[in-house]
């Protein structure tokens, strides 16, 4: 597996990287022993990073990866968790709540120190919180050697300007906008390679919407990019081929983009997803399912507080 460096860490990350939210069973039920097999699989295949939050499946996500990754010695994986975001609507900053949220990551994921902490969402909340009160609480918490590096994510693009124009960060994730159907996460990119920030880019079949079957109730996208989707894996279920390694294949083709954390529940899909990158990309059907796509390229959903939910 590929490894490339994440910003100016210092440390390098599998270009496909392990994203533990269907663990918490945000995608349909899992069980322990195949959250494991699947850790294990992935560990095998040369993923060295694992991505949760305290917000995936109501700390679910972090118990199961936790359990999974116990007698793993700690240099073989790189763990990145998230502080901020507790429900649907539940977000909570404030620099105590950070504090107490990284003790709890701790004990969850039983390990000493969590290598990368994202602030969960940030367009929910006043960016005068993230800049004021999370990062400085975790600077601290660095300096305590409970973290090593600092991060921010959310759905709209602008969120990682607004932050980086006053503060410093080591990485971002961005989800949905590295994919088949939006690539908006370029244009940012020149930016934040000035800014020597890492990039991770998250969910390359957009949250389901890629992988060929039907997407998650729940999924925001709106109807005109489902219908879209949908044509697109019908065309190349018509050519004899899938949608989804299309996507994938996609979504880690561009160096300047650290890695990609993909959504994987079992052994099965990690094995799976690790073959379909060994694989070439098949350039002429991914044009002609760009090509559908078009009229939705870029398309996306509203995220956070209303002033600041597009852009
Ligand atoms: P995704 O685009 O990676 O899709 C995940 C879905 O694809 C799941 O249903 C999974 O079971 C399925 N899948 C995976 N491999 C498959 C295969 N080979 N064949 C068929 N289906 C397959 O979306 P995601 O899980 O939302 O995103 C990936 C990760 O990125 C998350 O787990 C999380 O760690 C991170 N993330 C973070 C944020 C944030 O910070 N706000 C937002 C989105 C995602």
């Amino acid at each position: 597996m590929e490894k490339r460096p994440l910003g100016a860490t210092g440390i390098e990350v599998s270009m496909l990287g392990f994203g533990a939210s269907p663990l918490g069973g945000v995608f349909g039920p899992v069980a322990q022993e195949e959250a494991t097999r699947a850790v294990y699989a992935a560990l095998d295949l040369g993923i060295n990073l694992f991505d949760t939050a305290p917000f995936y499946g109501a700390t679910k996500s972090e118990s199961v990866l936790g359990e999974a990754l116990v007698g793993i010695p700690r240099e073989r994986f790189v763990l990145a968790t998230k502080v901020g975001r507790y429900g649907a609507a539940n977000f909570d900053f404030s620099a105590d709540r950070v504090m107490l949220s990284i003790e709890e990551s701790l004990q969850r994921l039983r390990v000493d120190t969590i290598d990368i902490m994202t602030c969960h969402d940030i367009e929910f909340v006043p960016i005068d919180q993230v800049v004021n009160e999370a990062i400085p609480a975790l600077h601290r918490a660095r300096d305590q050697g409970k973290i090593r590096f600092v991060g921010v994510s959310g759905l709209p693009l602008r969120i990682y300007r607004d932050a980086l124009d006053r503060t410093s960060l080591d990485t971002i994730l961005s989800y949905c906008h590295h994919t088949l159907n939006d690539d908006s996460l370029l244009d940012l990119i020149p930016y934040l390679q000035a800014k020597q920030v890492g990039i991770i880019n998250a969910s390359p079949f957009a949250m389901g919407l890629l992988t060929g079957a039907p997407p998650p109730e729940w999924h925001p996208a709106p109807e005109s990019l489902k219908a879209a989707c949908r044509r697109a894996a019908e065309h190349c279920r018509a050519r004899g081929a899938e949608l989804a390694p299309l996507a994938l294949r996609f979504a880690v083709s561009n160096p300047s983009i650290a890695t990609t954390l993909v959504g994987m529940r079992s052994q099965q899909e990690v094995e799976q997803n690790v073959a379909w990158l060994q694989q070439p990309q098949d350039t002429a059907l991914q044009a002609e399912v760009l090509e559908i796509l078009r009229p939705v390229h870029n398309v996306s959903w509203p995220s956070g507080n209303s002033e600041r939910a597009r852009g």
